[in-house]
């Protein structure tokens, strides 16, 4: 969108009309909890009509319903993202079922904490195959269709652990740095079909993930100490900036991996 028009005047629509997703189609991979489920849910309610994927079938339904009761379409499609045939046929399903993909938000995740020397090939195979080869094949499904109608938005939600590298953290670091510099590539390639390519590095989030990690206050008293907000993120402080890169109010935005973090990686 040209902001300007020759004579200088604004010619973009006002905000509540660039920061919405109305008549958008979008497929959220790892919505059956967490921030995938919040990030659907608000998706919803900002106008666009869903394919949600995951494993388990209760926490998929959930989030259905969360979705539909906001009047919007919702499949939920169950697929193993460890595995290569789980990413292409949720993405082949999702083209399937809404025609095409205006938005990918690669979300679904996985962490092991383990020192290096102490991962064990198979957490460091279903890290890198969930974070990071996933993201890859999926978008090798669905940017094809975006690049054919000239008009996408990839979401790939890292962390602020692909930025720094805590301990215990290696693969996951691996993954998320990774994913990182993917973002970037996606951006490179394909910004010249009008595609914008981010990522969104979190630190810690209060959900299962982060509760498995840094929920006994033995560990995330100090973690939040020295965060200089004093307090870990909520899921819909996520989902908002998901929402705002999923949103044409972002549109020249491109290859960012912008870190929501309450300032920990700046002192
Ligand atoms: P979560 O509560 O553990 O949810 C993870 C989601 O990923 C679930 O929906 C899970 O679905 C899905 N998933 C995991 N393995 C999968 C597999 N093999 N196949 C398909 N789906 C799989 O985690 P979260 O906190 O919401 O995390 C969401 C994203 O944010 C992740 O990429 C994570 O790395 C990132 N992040 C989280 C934090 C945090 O502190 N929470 C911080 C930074 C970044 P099923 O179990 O149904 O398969």
């Amino acid at each position: 969108m040209n902001p300007t028009d020759t004579k200088g005047e604004h010619t973009m629509p006002d905000y509540t009309h660039r920061i919405t997703l109305s008549n958008q189609r979008a497929l959220v991979t790892g919505a059956s909890r967490g921030l995938g489920a919040e990030i659907a849910i608000v998706f919803a309610d900002a106008g666009a009509d869903l394919v949600i994927t995951g494993r388990d079938d209760a926490g998929l339904d959930a989030t259905r319903e969360a979705v539909k009761k906001k009047g919007r379409r919702c499949l939920s499609v169950q697929a193993d993202l460890r595995t290569v045939e789980g990413p292409r046929v949720a993405g082949l399903k999702a083209l399937e079922s809404l025609g095409t993909v205006d938005i990918l938000v690669n979300n679904a995740g996985v962490v092991h904490v383990d020192s290096l020397l102490g991962t064990s090939l198979e957490h460091w195979e279903e890290t890198l195959n969930v974070n990071l080869r996933a993201p890859w094949l999926l978008a090798q499904t669905v940017v094809p269709k975006m690049i054919e109608q000239r008009r996408g938005k990839v979401i790939n939600i890292s962390s602020l652990a692909g930025v720094l590298a805590p301990e215990g953290h290696g693969a996951y670091s691996a993954s998320k740095g990774g994913l990182n510099l993917l973002t970037q590539a996606m951006a490179a390639e394909w910004a010249r079909f009008n595609i914008q390519a981010n990522a969104v590095a979190p630190t810690v989030i209060l959900t299962a993930m982060g509760r498995q990690v840094w929920g006994e206050p033995a560990k995330g008293d100090p973690m939040k100490a020295r965060i200089p907000a004093r307090r870990f993120g909520e899921p819909a402080e996520v989902a908002d900036l998901v929402l705002f890169l999923a949103s044409s109010a972002s549109d020249f935005i491109c290859g960012q991996v912008l870190r929501l973090d309450g300032g920990l990686s700046s002192v």
